[in-house]
């Protein structure tokens, strides 16, 4: 196992915020990134290389990936044919396996279930006749989920009590999809681990998150969520980080129900860097990018404790346009992703509000 020296070459697919983020970590270590993207986007802007191509185009990934060291990917709907292609040339961290699991909500909650770790209630969908089975299993209230390419709450549908799912899954166009149970939560807590190549595991501490319009608005640490059952969180994203043999910062998501028996219930996980783990760049002496660059790279991890207190704020559309008052503000750390249009929804730059660090 052989660590990539400085001056090698860290492929990314995928060309956003998470990307760009990625090679600005990586730079300081040395390491170069070149960005692989469908569209040209704000990554490229500070990588050595940028290719833009079809995620299909297979013959211009085979390019890439001979172009550098090792390939690492910044969204979880790279098509695993790409991402195939890319591993017939060179390592791909974490693996297609963490990728498949992750695409596939039946299989993401399959695989979790497998390995002991509770998951909400669920039935797979896949026609209007079996609905009735679902509802067998489930009851009828709960949520119908895509099993493909939701997020942020799109692709799913609630589902009451006396309300028809089959209407439901017409709704979602017919889509192969899974009805789940209603977890009755407190809060939702989000896990970042990061995994080496030798196996070595560090976690982040866990934020407190807070969400707008489906969207995370704020993350804060400390948390309020009680010392034993953190631990139980780690212990679990632990637990699914080494079953898929992953390396690199690895984002579980859980539900918090303080008084249940098992209190942590696994909703689901990004195979990257996350964006509750953005306070890391600024409140760690290591953070999520650097600690997943030198994963990929096949170093040893740095170290993930937090120096202070934060709250991370997402500037979602027009937020940003405060940037000339939030660049003034004193213990802020303003990050711009440099897209060129603050459209409505869309992730424009955070800021990392630090405090000193209260012992808990
Ligand atoms: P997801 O796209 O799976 O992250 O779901 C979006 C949001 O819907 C979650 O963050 C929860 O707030 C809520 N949600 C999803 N699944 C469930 C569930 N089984 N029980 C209760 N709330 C849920």
């Amino acid at each position: 196992m052989t660590a990539l020296p400085p001056g090698a070459t860290i492929g990314i697919l995928g060309g956003g915020q998470l990307g760009r983020m990625l090679a600005l970590a990586a730079a300081p270590l040395g390491l170069k990134c070149h960005i692989y993207s469908d569209v040209p986007g704000p990554a490229c802007d500070v990588a050595a290389a940028s290719t833009i191509a079809p995620y299909e185009d297979t013959d211009a990934i085979r390019a890439f990936a001979s172009a550098v060291d090792v390939v690492t990917y910044e969204f979880e709907n790279v098509p695993l044919e790409a991402a195939a292609a890319a591993e017939a040339v060179k390592p791909v961290r974490p693996g297609p396996k963490a990728l498949a699991v992750a695409q596939d909500r039946l299989e993401e909650k399959t695989f979790i279930r497998g390995i002991g770790i509770p998951v909400a209630p669920f039935a797979p969908i896949d026609s209007e006749a079996s609905c009735a089975d679902a509802v067998g299993i489930i009851g009828e209230a709960g949520i119908l989920k895509t099993r493909r390419l939701g997020y942020d709450g799109k692709g799913q549908v609630r589902v009451k009590a006396g309300a028809d799912l089959p209407a439901a899954f017409v709704a979602l166009k017919g889509a192969p999809s899974v009805f789940e149970g209603l977890v009755p939560f407190a809060y939702e807590v989000s896990v970042l681990v990061v995994r080496s190549l030798a196996g070595d595991i560090r976690f982040y501490d866990i934020p407190l998150n807070t969400h707008k319009d489906g969207i995370l608005d704020t993350s804060t640490v400390p948390s309020p969520l009680p010392a034993a059952h953190a631990a139980r969180a780690q212990e679990i994203a632990g637990a699914i980080a080494t079953a898929l043999g992953y390396v690199g910062v690895l984002g579980v998501e859980l539900f918090y129900l303080p008084d249940a028996a098992e209190p942590l219930v696994v909703n689901e996980i990004a195979p990257r860097v996350h964006n509750s783990g953005h306070w890391t760049m600024d409140a760690c002496l290591c953070g999520q990018f650097a600690n997943h660059i030198r994963a990929v790279a096949g170093w040893p991890l740095g170290p993930t404790d937090r120096h202070s207190d934060v709250t991370m704020t997402n500037l979602i559309g027009a937020d940003v346009n405060a940037w000339l008052q939030l660049a003034a503000e004193p213990d802020a750390a303003l990050h711009l992703y440099g897209k060129p249009e603050a459209r409505p929804g869309r992730k424009m730059g955070h800021v990392n509000r630090l405090k000193p660090h209260q012992a808990r």
